[in-house]
């Protein structure tokens, strides 16, 4: 261990990029940690329609993606890829302890984000990446020409299963109500879809399969009839994708900091209870996750560590 960096932002989402480029822009030195790929939940979606100035039609997650880490980059901004397994965030020198080293700052910005809720049904551990999955961008080749379950009725769900239906050979979506949280021109392009199938008022209770999926009980929520769904002999396997909401990547940070159902708590500007600590992005307590709200958090949070540096001087 030897440099004190002015800020360590961990989580390299949409929150993160925005803040290493806000940060590097001010000259604060900085250093970015991310575990695996940059984009968080953004890198695993198809098509991003809702940023503002982009091209419609052309724009991907990872393209997105992309262009915001070579921004960020230019910026001077310092990367490094680990896990980190502790932080302590009390006091003016701030540590975050990782796999592979110990990083040290005067501000951290904590940009970790969220990961899918689980399906939560009974044998669901068993069958992941054996018939379940929750990245359609990954996974939807697997699928060419098979049948496709997606469970969920908000954007994500109806989204991902219109991508799905450009591989499979027929996507239903399975919701717990009998009409969809998504948004309504989402919906609308949903219903026209002739691949799209809706299963209303139902839940999967079980999976099960030999080797893979194979079969699933779904249970009419509102009757209690239970559906024994088996895949077509000829195929031998369905998939199943769960796009269900978020939960949130805050359990690092658990007793050390204020948080509400597992989202950190900021106030306007990002600060959260511990000074020199601030939360970006979907991990916070906020009314609307979206990449055009995690980028601005980002921003806010950088500018307000820059300020948090400077009294500190
Ligand atoms: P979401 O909006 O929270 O929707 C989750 C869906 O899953 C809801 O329909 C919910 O049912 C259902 N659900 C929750 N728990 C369940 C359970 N245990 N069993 C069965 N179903 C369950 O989550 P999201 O679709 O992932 O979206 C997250 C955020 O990202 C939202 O703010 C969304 O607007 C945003 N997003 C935006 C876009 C876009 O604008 N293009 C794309 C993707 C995501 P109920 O409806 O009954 O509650």
């Amino acid at each position: 261990m030897s440099k004190i960096y002015d800020v360590i932002i961990l989580g390299a989402g949409p929150a993160g990029l925005a803040a290493g480029l806000y940060a590097g822009r001010s000259c604060l030195s900085t250093l970015v940690i991310e575990k695996g790929k940059d984009g968080g939940q953004i890198a695993i979606t198809d098509e991003i329609e809702n940023y503002p100035g982009q091209s419609l039609g052309e724009e991907s997650g990872p393209s997105l993606i992309a262009r915001m880490t070579a921004q960020v980059a230019k910026f001077g901004a310092e990367r490094v890829s680990d896990v980190i397994k502790e932080v302590k965030l009390e006091g003016p020198v701030k540590t975050l302890i990782g796999n592979k080293g110990e990083y040290q700052a005067k501000a951290v910005i904590l940009a970790t984000g969220a990961f899918p809720r689980p399906i939560g049904c009974e044998n669901e551990g068993k069958f992941v990446g054996k018939g379940i999955s929750f990245c359609a961008t990954c996974d939807a080749n697997f699928f060419q020409d098979f049948e496709v379950f997606v469970v969920g009725g908000g954007d994500s769900a109806v989204e991902e299963a219109m991508y799905l239906t450009k591989f499979a050979r027929k996507v239903t979506l399975i919701h717990r109500r009998n009409e969809l949280r998504a948004a309504k021109s989402i919906q609308e392009k949903a219903f026209k879809n002739p691949k799209m199938n809706f299963m209303w008022d139902t839940v999967v209770e079980k999976v099960d399969g030999e080797e893979l999926l194979d079969t699933m009980y779904c249970k009419n929520v509102k009757t209690g009839e239970v559906t024994v769904v088996k895949a077509d002999p000829d195929d031998g396997l369905f998939g199943l994708f769960g796009f269900i909401g978020l939960l949130p990547n805050s359990k690092l940070f658990e007793g050390q900091i204020e948080m509400e159902n597992g989202y950190i708590k900021t106030d306007d500007n990002m600060h959260t209870n511990i000074p020199g600590v601030f939360a970006a992005g979907d991990i916070r307590v906020k009314s609307l996750r979206q990449v055009v709200t995690a980028a601005a958090d980002g921003a806010i949070a950088a500018m307000q560590a820059e300020k948090y540096l400077a009294e500190m001087e």
